[in-house]
């Protein structure tokens, strides 16, 4: 894992940069496309949950006692719709305890922020709450944003984004929002182009995983 600084983590696993290639590939097919995302989400939310904390505990094998480790925070996963979508099916297969809190945003065209339209939140949260908001792309950040407030406001304070693959203007507007958040993607590309997409990116990763 290579650490462009220490709340961004770039995955350099080659199983991971092969599969962000084969993401990044035009020609790449929907039905391939959502199993390759599967797959490099199962790979990034595995490297975010290093943060997961622990508690030693003891078990029993058939041949005597072990030491072992209990994952103790209360672990939310917030993936974004709808793209967010695919990245949760994977992560529940690592964190299958996790609770589920769907995020749903859309552009308020006078202000062009992001707001939520569906965040079916409780009035509290555990203290030992752990979040990570799954959005495939970290593109101008304003999604991210939204997403993250919703769970600060809540007084979260561990809270994770993972992406397939981040814009520098998401990152660095994130952290100008929330200093703390620990970034883990497969990619920090080179800009936004002047539609709001990645480049060289992957594309509207919805579309892709939707086939629309
Ligand atoms: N959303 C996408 O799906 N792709 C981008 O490049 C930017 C935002």
């Amino acid at each position: 894992m290579i650490a462009t600084d220490s709340k961004v983590n770039v995955v350099d696993h080659p199983v991971v940069q092969h599969l962000l290639t084969k993401l990044r590939d035009y020609q790449t097919a929907p039905h391939k496309f959502r199993r390759y995302s599967i797959s490099l989400s199962e790979h990034l939310v595995y490297e975010a949950a290093r943060a997961v904390g622990c508690r030693e505990v003891g078990v029993e094998t058939p041949v005597g006692p072990a030491k072992g480790t209990s994952m103790t925070d209360y672990v939310i996963l917030a993936p974004v719709l709808r793209a967010g979508l695919v990245m949760s099916e994977a992560a529940q297969r690592l964190l299958p305890a996790a609770k589920v809190f769907h995020v749903g945003l859309k552009r308020d065209e006078e202000t062009l922020e992001a707001k939520s339209y569906y965040a079916k939140l409780p009035d509290t949260l555990p203290g030992d709450s752990r979040v990570f908001v799954l959005d495939p792309m970290l593109a101008t950040g304003g999604s991210a944003v939204a997403a993250i407030e919703l769970f600060h406001k809540l007084g979260v304070k561990k809270i994770h984004l993972v992406s397939f693959v981040a814009a520098p203007e998401g990152i660095k507007k994130v952290h100008s929002h929330f200093a703390d958040v620990q970034i883990t993607c497969a990619s920090v590309d080179q800009q936004l182009n002047e539609h709001g997409y990645i480049v060289p990116g992957l594309g509207d990763a919805g579309d892709r995983i939707f086939g629309t």
